[in-house]
Parts: structure tokens; sequence; C-alpha cells
């Protein structure tokens, strides 16, 4: 093991408040004999919405309802930081550090 890999390894992941969480639903069920009447199609049903995963939930249950579509696919990103373990010397460190650049950059 280097000894980068080692010095990260205490590291906790927490999410990067600064960036919104995005939700994403897609309708998986398939429309018998589709717009022509001929082949099944996918409905193609999606919605997506930034930092409200009961909105996300609120609308997939709207489409079901209007459909009777029960087949679906959730996505969500979430934004990450690496950071020192809360309260560790390193963490009030780079605090100390994160501070001073942006008083220089303002
Ligand atoms: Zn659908």
């Amino acid at each position: 093991m280097s000894r980068s890999t080692f010095k990260f390894a205490d590291w906790v992941t927490v999410p990067d408040e600064g960036a919104a969480a995005e939700y994403l639903v897609l309708c998986r069920d398939v429309i018998p004999g589709g717009d022509q009447g001929e082949h099944d199609t996918m409905c193609r049903w999606e919605y997506r919405v930034l930092d409200d995963r009961e909105e996300a939930d609120k609308q997939q249950k709207a489409h079901a309802e209007e459909t009777g579509h029960r087949l679906f696919v959730e996505r969500s990103t979430c934004y990450t930081i690496i950071s020192p373990p809360p309260g560790s010397v390193l963490a009030g460190r780079l605090a100390r550090q994160e501070r001073a650049v942006a008083i220089r950059t303002h």
C-alpha cells in the first residue's frame, strides 16, 4: 500500500452541501401494441428534479395512477467530498487553509 493511499484511509465521505442532489424516475412499463398498434413500445415517461426526493416519489405515483404503469427505475446523483474525520487536527487545519484561500480570492 502506498503512503498516500494509507493517508486517506481514515477520511470520510460527506455530501457536498454546495451541490444539489438530482433524482430521476423513468417508467419502464410497456404499452401493448404501441403507437401504431403493431409492436409493444416502452412508455418512456420520465421525471427529473433537484433536491426533492418526495416530489419524485409523488410524480411517480401520479403517473401510476394515470396510466396503471407500475414498473419504474429510480436514479439519484449525490455529489460528495472526501474530508478528514470531523474534529481531527487535520480537519481544523484544512478548514483554516480553505478560509485563507477564500479571503485571498475575494
Ligand atoms: Zn409509464
